[in-house]
């Protein structure tokens, strides 16, 4: 079968121009092989479910990998579980398979889309829940050695949205190592205030881990976050934005009603509230775009079909534009954007 090289056919924003050469890697051997043929002399990337990819419309000048490996191996001990997992495993089909298995740790983050290999990338989170609670360590193969090494998810500086393996060019990561629990039987704890409200109970009451996967689905389908080819509110790469960590005396200069949370000493603010806030409203589009504003949720920028590269960036730099200048705050992009992005 061919495989397309157009990026646009490779991610979920549904944008970008081709790749000179893509591979598609079914085993780790031929993901090694590979990425390692194109180190030699060629530009690279690899991709997983592009669902957090922004790819110019010129597309990629080099050798894009297309990760498709397979496998989860699991053992368990008195006090939980040990789980390995092949880079190109779809996330949610995982996440899936612990909440079946009785595992417990990911059950927060269903409905992610993507790989379980890009998830360390910017330690994916949502409803409370971030990957390093649970990560332990990656089979990474290092391109500055061109070496395989498990490296431990201390050393991998995890944060917000972030890692050493996000911008940088430290590798790829081949395997994801997972410590997860074992479903008590009074369930794990709730630690996200929407999802307490939604299923009618405080904040740290345990549930069982199935009830919180089916809530976190249903969320999630409100706000366009669970992909639908049928729904261009998701043809997005989700947030497009992350939210702002400012000082504490600068969160003093916003309005008393604009949402934040205690980060270390710093103060982590509401992107939706500060778009929304600063006037760009659900579904805004620029005149004669087809890249919009999510109608369901104003931190995702969507592809209303047909929609260029350049038009979501257009759409980007207007809701950065309009939030700086009403709030003085600049917005960061979530996605990692691949070539340049004008015209
Ligand atoms: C509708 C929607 C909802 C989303 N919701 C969330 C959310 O709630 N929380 C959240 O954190 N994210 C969310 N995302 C973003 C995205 O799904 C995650 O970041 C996901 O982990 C990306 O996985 P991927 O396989 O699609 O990565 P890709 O988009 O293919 O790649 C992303 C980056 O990781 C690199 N990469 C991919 N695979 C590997 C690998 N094996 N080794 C090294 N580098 C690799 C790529 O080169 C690229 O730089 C959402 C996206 C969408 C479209």
């Amino acid at each position: 079968m061919t495989v397309s090289t157009r990026l646009a056919d490779h991610t979920t924003f549904r944008v970008g121009g081709p790749a000179t050469t893509l591979r598609t890697a079914d085993t780790t051997d031929e993901l090694v092989a590979a990425v390692r043929d194109a180190w030699q002399d060629d530009d690279w990337l690899v991709v997983g479910g592009g669902s957090n990819l922004l790819v110019a419309d010129a597309g990629f000048d080099g050798t894009v990998v297309l990760v498709r490996t397979r496998g989860v191996d699991a053992s368990t001990d008195a006090d939980g579980v040990t789980v390995r997992v092949a880079a190109g495993e779809p996330w949610d089909a995982f996440v899936a398979t612990t909440v079946a298995n009785g595992w417990t740790g990911l059950e927060a983050l269903s409905g992610i889309p993507g790989t379980v290999g890009a998830a360390p990338v910017q330690n994916i989170g949502a409803y409370g829940v971030e990957l390093s609670d649970v990560l332990t360590a990656v089979d990474l193969l290092d391109a500055s050695t061109g070496e395989r090494t498990w490296v431990p998810a201390a050393e991998l500086a995890l944060g917000y949205r972030t890692s050493t393996l996000k911008h940088g060019r430290r590798g790829v990561v081949l395997a994801v190592e997972f410590r997860l629990g074992t479903a008590p039987q009074e369930g794990v704890p709730v630690r996200y205030a929407q999802l307490a409200g939604s299923l009618g109970v405080d904040l740290g009451t345990p549930v069982a881990p199935e009830t919180i996967r089916e809530t976190v689905l249903r969320l999630r389908g409100a706000k366009g976050m669970v992909l639908d080819d049928a729904d261009p509110d998701t043809w997005s790469a989700g947030s497009f934005f992350t939210n702002p960590i400012v000082s504490a005396a600068f969160a003093e200069t916003l309005p008393a009603e604009a949402p934040r949370w205690p980060a270390g000493d710093q103060v982590k603010l509401s992107a939706a509230w500060l778009i929304e806030h600063a006037g760009v409203h659900r579904g805004y589009a620029v005149p004669g775009s087809r890249a919009a504003v999510s109608t369901k949720h104003t931190l995702a920028l969507t592809n209303r079909g047909g929609a260029t590269a350049a038009q979501v960036a257009e759409l980007a730099r207007y809701v950065q534009v309009t939030v700086l200048n009403r709030f003085g705050v600049t917005l960061v992009p979530e996605p990692v954007v691949v070539g340049e992005l004008t015209d």
